[in-house]
């Protein structure tokens, strides 16, 4: 099969050089330091991006704060939906050229570029877009004693908090950057952006499409560079909120110089080693499927993914025989090639990690299926399953971000409470049944932001998600997100 022809418009972008888009303007950056962009599928260096400098996080950071107390503060919540839709718009008609940017950093098939990066995200635009004519607060009716005739009213206001640093991993760059950009201009506030410098050219892109969909300059800022440009953000005296999305450590590291810059509040969207749980009347074929589908989509890469498999003893044989014969069926290669559902990890260090993930599996649990680096160029691994050589198997416990589903076997049903929340994080789990019964008795009992029956891993922008325990704090989607970009002002009035 062959790979898919790049638009003149993907190759004259790659050509550019990359930096930072600052008040509504690319801004070539000044810095020495620049960090080379590497397609995963073959390991060539396509582009490479110069590191902020502390200049340019200044004035990324004012450029955000003017436009917050000046021009953005002007434009009605209906306007902010206006542009929100507009750019909805905008990212459906360059979809194409987004796609291609976003596969060729990120490694991503092509197909979930064009369905995820770019359709999902402009669904969650255009979510957002309806809540801004919708952020309101509530009236009071204050119990004062009334001496001389007085009475009372009371009102609360949500206000912006401001500038909002967001901070995105690369598994999912335009779509967790689309989700913070959609937050913020929804309530009022502003901006700055900082990609993962894995995949950092997309982003740089949207900034351009934001401009043409009338978001003000200044409103919505890109600043490149490694970790280092993400904590200076951080410490920033003008950032009022921090919405991170990215690993366990590093969101540690996030929380506590947030706190300790300006108590400046922070949500942390972090990792997971999701649960899926087989009951013993589960179909087996639709659970494997689903499981294939969500455990190994782009090459497992995924917060949300299920991990360890929860097998009842009575169905394993069957279970381990449909993983397999699934799995000997995908078909591995390029991204860029529409024919193929299975393409490389994201970056030299994720593959390293996978590979080591791997090793583990070969040395001290049974590989039932998979279990290699594949050698070839670019940084491929096998999709793999592994059975568990007791409940206590690193590989039950450990994130690997990566295409490695655990299994192991139960007994009964009230086992699997424990099994599940024998873990530091507590993000999604799945429960695979036709007894709802049994399933609704199971979901109070589980440590995890999110429950899916017969599902796992679908993000709607409807319902909130965010992990408990390591796995994070806040929520974003729904209506929660609105709590964590504002303030909530009482107003109380003697009349
Ligand atoms: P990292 O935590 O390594 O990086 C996330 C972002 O933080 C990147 O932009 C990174 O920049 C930046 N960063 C690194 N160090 C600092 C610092 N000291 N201060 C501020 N920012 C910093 O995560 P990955 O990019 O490796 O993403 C994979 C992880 O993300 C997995 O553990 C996964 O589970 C989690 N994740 C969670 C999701 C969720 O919603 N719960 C969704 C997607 C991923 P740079 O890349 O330049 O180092």
């Amino acid at each position: 099969m062959s790979e898919i022809q790049l638009l003149p418009q993907v190759r004259e972008f790659l050509q550019r050089s990359h930096a930072h888009f600052i008040d509504g303007q690319y801004r070539a950056g000044t810095s020495s330091r620049h960090v080379p962009i590497v397609n995963p599928a073959n390991g060539e260096v396509i582009a490479q991006i110069t590191c902020a400098t502390a200049d340019e996080v200044e004035s990324a950071v004012a450029a955000a704060r003017r436009s917050f107390k000046g021009e953005w503060a002007q434009t009605s919540p209906y306007q902010r939906g206006v542009v929100l839709n507009r750019l909805a718009d905008l990212m459906e008609a360059n979809g194409e050229e987004l796609a291609q940017l976003e596969t060729l950093c990120s490694g991503k098939s092509i197909h979930l570029s064009r369905m995820f990066e770019v359709g999902q995200s402009a669904i969650f635009l255009r979510y957002y877009a309806g809540w801004t004519t919708k952020i309101n607060g509530e009236t009071m009716s204050p119990s004062f004693p009334s001496m001389a005739g007085e009475q009372y009213t009371a009102f609360t206001r949500r206000e912006p908090v401001g500038v909002v640093a967001g901070i995105v991993p690369w598994n999912f760059s335009v779509m967790i950057g689309v989700w913070k950009i959609a937050a913020a201009l929804a309530t009022g506030c502003t901006l700055v952006l900082k990609p993962s410098e894995f995949t950092p050219l997309t982003l740089l892109r949207l900034a351009e499409l934001a401009i043409e969909a009338g978001v003000p300059a200044g409103v919505f800022n890109v600043l490149n560079g490694t970790g280092e440009v993400g904590a200076s953000l951080i410490e920033h005296p003008h950032v009022a909120k921090v919405s991170f999305t990215g690993s366990v450590p590093t969101g540690l590291k996030v929380g506590q110089s947030a706190m300790a810059a300006n108590l400046t509040r922070v949500t942390l969207e972090l990792g997971g080693k999701n649960a899926a749980a087989l009951l013993p009347d589960a179909d087996i074929d639709g659970a494997v499927a689903g499981l294939i589908q969500t455990g190994y989509v782009h090459q497992g890469q995924v917060c949300a993914a299920p991990e360890r498999i929860y097998v009842h003893r009575s169905r394993l044989d069957e279970t381990l025989a449909k993983f397999t014969a699934a799995l000997q069926g995908m078909n591995i290669g390029s991204p860029l090639d529409e024919s193929v559902n299975f393409g490389p990890l994201a970056n030299k260090p994720q593959f390293d990690k996978v590979a080591q993930f791997l090793q583990l599996a070969r040395e001290q649990s049974k590989v039932v299926c998979g279990g290699k680096p594949l050698a070839r160029a670019g940084y491929f691994v096998e999709p793999t399953v592994v059975l568990a050589n007791g409940p206590q198997d690193r590989l039950l416990h450990e994130e690997t971000f990566g295409p490695i589903l655990c299994v192991l076997p139960y007994d009964e049903v009230e086992e699997l409470p424990g099994l599940i929340n024998d873990s530091p994080f507590g993000l999604t789990a799945s429960i695979w049944t036709n007894d709802l019964s049994r399933a609704l008795r199971l979901i109070p009992q589980i440590e995890a932001g999110t429950v899916y029956v017969n599902m796992h891993t679908f993000l709607d922008p409807s319902v909130p998600f965010g992990g408990i325990k390591a796995s994070g704090t806040g929520r974003e989607f729904g209506s929660a997100f609105i709590d964590d970009y504002t303030e909530l002002k009482s107003v109380m009035i003697r009349y």
